[in-house]
């Protein structure tokens, strides 16, 4: 069932509600960009129909020639990912949500790029970045 659920920066400046496109589960990216952005790897779970308050204070950054990434001003808090061919699509950061233990975690991508220094347990898939693109075109 799509759900509502709502979320915010670390300051409270930029707020957020939007509808769980694939229910209650998020995704764990181990990408270099990712471990750059967040200081570690990215948990993040896929929003559509997002209204978004204190736009003044979100600042989007363009990580690479497909993808930009969204965070608040103020505070730094990494909120958004997304595409920039589909910018109604949001990847949104799971600490950032209100409840994220609500959430379940479905799977890990680009597993190639996973550095040394830590691991999950688990038998989430571990799917490669050439199969998780793969994957975003075919929708
Ligand atoms: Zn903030
Ligand atoms: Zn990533």
């Amino acid at each position: 069932m799509a759900e509502r659920m709502k979320g915010r920066c670390l300051c409270g400046a930029v707020q957020f509600e939007g509808t769980l496109k694939d229910g209650d589960e998020f995704g764990v990216c181990h990408c270099n960009t990712c471990q750059h952005w967040n200081g570690g790897p990215g948990m993040a779970t896929e929003m559509v129909s997002m209204n978004i308050s204190g736009e003044s204070h979100l600042t989007w950054y363009s990580s690479s020639e497909w993808a930009e990434r969204g965070f608040c001003a103020g505070c730094g808090s990494n909120l958004f990912y997304r595409l920039k061919e589909n910018r109604d699509l949001y990847f949104v950061q799971v600490g950032c949500l209100d409840e994220p233990g609500r959430l379940t975690l479905a799977e890990h991508i680009f597993i190639e790029e996973m550095p040394g220094h830590y691991d999950f347990t688990g038998n989430a898939p571990r799917l490669t970045g050439a199969e998780f693109l793969a994957r975003l075109q075919g929708e």
